[in-house]
């Protein structure tokens, strides 16, 4: 084979063969520092990693010391069982890891860390010392990057680590971090996450000497309080729903609470802090009725199920996770959320009273409501005792079916929409009336075509904006008068650290003060949606994101927020004809079946199966 291509290509693989040089291992050093551009972006990627280390340690209490940032200094203590001197070189090497040993281990991963990189990867970006007193050892041992061996040192309890100069031998990444205030706010921000996810545990954050933030031991809903705020907590709903394995407890934001809550969305799955899109889009769907148009939802919401029911192993910074069955819980999620925010206003307590946000697998397994919705009941074999016989699997799609929907869905002919439209001049047909304001009923030649209004305008906007950003930039619209509000200081830094990312999205978003911000242009495809709404959204996003080329590497994410914000919303009244718009919107869209988060848009029920339903014709 090699030597055919050889005498293919002739004299051309010649000169390829004397320009490339010959394949070779790379330094340890070099393979550290390449993974290391996937874990470490910035400091609080840093700091996210020691503190998962040190709550896998058992720590009970986190002393958290930043200077400039995180970006000159970074030091973390903690009280937990320490680590071994023979051990410390180990703790600094890549892909050594105490928590897992085989691929079991791996599939059922119940600690925060198991690949065995953050420490090497950090030591070849900074210069990291690591302070460990084993728990049976009467004295400590430090160990530096450059260090050969461990040598003695004064230490009473558990482990420090203490990073300097993040970057400071990687100029080309030092140079993208944002300013002190930025990296700081960033940091301040995965000490929340974990606090939230660690109630029991206390947390102190210094920076510049300063005490940013001091936590004391906690119940999870006191916890939920001493971060999101007492004000918060007290007008908050509680959401506790469990089905089969799924369980998920937390607090919903009160979507009337006429003070604002800052923009604070939290979502844990089995005790890790996660970005999913999945989940973010159930609970904006629970809450799409209720909220009023320039408000976020605020929560802390915690999911718990078997672990072979996700995948944490997906993303370096383990960040992002996958379901196996993601439709299932998009359904579970948003019933469980829309039943709590529905509720009257007795549901709102106060945070000491909620006694059933504690996530122990102990109380997990105690009776709590069905997320099922009234008249809509889940079939009882769902809360088979132990829940453990059938597969998750089979839990889920019990959700995604119940009642009616599935013994048409069952039907064979009842066609989910595929790529393929139906044949005809226009396949989905005439408009015939909007249900209930989310679906839309069309005819056409096969028979009914029923739409989920939300979802087809979600992915129409969405692939507008692709092909926009694909061609030029996106068009912008000047507004006659700018929106002007009161911003987070992080809010205010993101808009200036990314004001040429705004502008090829069609925004400009221009700091008043260090609390303020106007919006003075949107996308003109959202002219008409809430300035104000849209460009928080869309700030949120790039706080998330980090450093580097955000339009390559996020552009989907981005593009999604921007339409899921902007599409129609569950009752709004659509005119036949604006409906009819809709129809041919979507037969000119590419991948129109789908909405941006992969559930369907629309169904055809063919008359076949009408009539199968009725028992005509037999
Ligand atoms: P991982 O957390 O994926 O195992 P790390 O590189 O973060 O990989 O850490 C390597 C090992 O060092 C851990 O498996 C653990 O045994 C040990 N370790 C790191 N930090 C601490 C700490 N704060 N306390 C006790 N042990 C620690
Ligand atoms: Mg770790």
């Amino acid at each position: 084979m090699c030597n055919r291509a050889d005498e293919r290509e002739g004299m051309t693989t010649d000169i390829i063969r004397r320009a490339m040089p010959a394949i070779r291992l790379l330094p340890d050093q070099l393979i550290s520092q390449i993974a290391a551009g996937e874990v470490v972006e910035r400091p609080a990627s840093v700091l996210k990693e020691l503190l998962e280390n040190a709550i896998d340690a058992g720590a009970g209490a986190l002393d958290i010391r930043l200077e400039a940032g995180g970006v000159k200094s970074l030091r973390v203590a903690d009280d937990g069982g320490g680590i071994a001197c023979d051990e410390l070189a180990l703790a600094l090497l890549r892909h050594a890891t105490s928590k897992i040993a085989t691929l079991d281990d791996l599939q059922s991963v119940a600690s925060l860390g198991f690949r065995g990189e953050a420490l090497a990867s950090i030591a070849s970006v900074a210069e990291l010392t690591l302070t460990s007193r084993a728990r049976d050892s009467d004295t400590a041992f430090a160990m530096g990057g450059g260090d050969a061996a461990p040598r003695p040192a004064a230490l009473s309890l558990g482990t420090v680590v203490e990073v300097n100069e993040l970057f400071g031998n990687v100029p080309a990444r030092r140079k993208f971090l944002k300013s002190e205030a930025t990296e700081f706010a960033h940091c301040a921000e995965v000490a929340r996450r974990i606090a939230l996810s660690r109630p029991q545990v206390a947390f102190t954050l210094i920076h510049n000497g300063r005490v940013a933030l001091h936590l004391k031991p906690a119940t999870q809903p006191q916890r939920v309080a001493q971060v999101l705020g007492d004000e918060f907590a007290a007008a908050a709903r509680v959401v506790e729903a469990q089905a089969g394995p799924l369980t998920l407890l937390g607090l919903a934001g009160n979507p009337a609470d006429a003070k604002g809550t800052r923009d604070a969305q939290y979502f844990f799955v089995n005790g890790r802090y996660v970005r999913d899109k999945v989940l973010q889009h159930a609970v904006r769907a629970a809450y799409a009725d209720v909220l009023h148009g320039d408000r976020q939802p605020s929560y802390a919401l915690f999911l718990t199920l078997p672990p072979t029911g996700v995948d944490v192993n997906v993303h370096p910074a383990k960040i992002e996770v996958r379901f196996r069955e993601s439709q299932g819980i998009h359904q579970f999620v948003m019933r469980a959320v829309a039943v709590a925010l529905a509720g009257n206003a007795t549901q709102a307590v106060a945070p000491d009273t909620a006694a059933g946000l504690g996530l122990s697998a102990r109380e997990v397994g105690r009776p709590m409501p069905a997320p099922a919705v009234a008249g809509e009941a889940l079939p009882a074999s769902l809360f088979a005792a132990g829940g453990q016989r059938q597969s998750p699997a089979a839990y889920y799609a019990l959700f995604a079916n119940t009642g009616m929907a599935q013994r048409v869905m069952d039907a064979p002919a009842a066609t989910y929409a595929t790529a393929s439209l139906p044949a005809g001049d226009q396949p989905l047909g005439q408009a015939l009336a909007q249900l209930h304001g989310i679906y839309i009923l069309a005819q056409n030649q096969a028979g009914l075509v029923l739409v989920d209004m939300h979802a087809a305008h979600e992915r129409i906007l969405y692939e507008s904006f692709k092909a926009e950003l694909e061609s030029r930039k996106i068009a912008a619209q000047p507004l006659l008068i700018p929106v002007a509000f009161n911003a987070e200081r992080i809010e205010v830094a993101t808009a200036g650290d990314y004001a040429d990312t705004l502008a090829a999205l069609g925004f400009e978003v221009t700091p008043l003060s260090e609390t303020s911000l106007a919006v003075r242009a949107v996308p003109a495809l959202l002219a008409d949606a809430d300035a104000k709404a849209l460009a928080r959204d869309v700030l949120s996003e790039l706080q998330e994101v980090g450093s580097g080329d955000v339009l390559t590497r996020h552009r989907d994410e981005l593009l999604s927020t921007m339409a899921c914000h902007a599409a129609v919303r569950a009752n709004r009244r659509l005119s036949l004809p604006e409906m009819d718009a809709l129809l041919r919107q979507m037969e000119a869209t590419e991948r129109s079946g789908q909405c941006n988060h992969g559930r369907p848009t629309w169904y055809q029920f063919g008359l076949n199966d009408l009539d199968r339903l009725f028992l005509r014709g037999r």
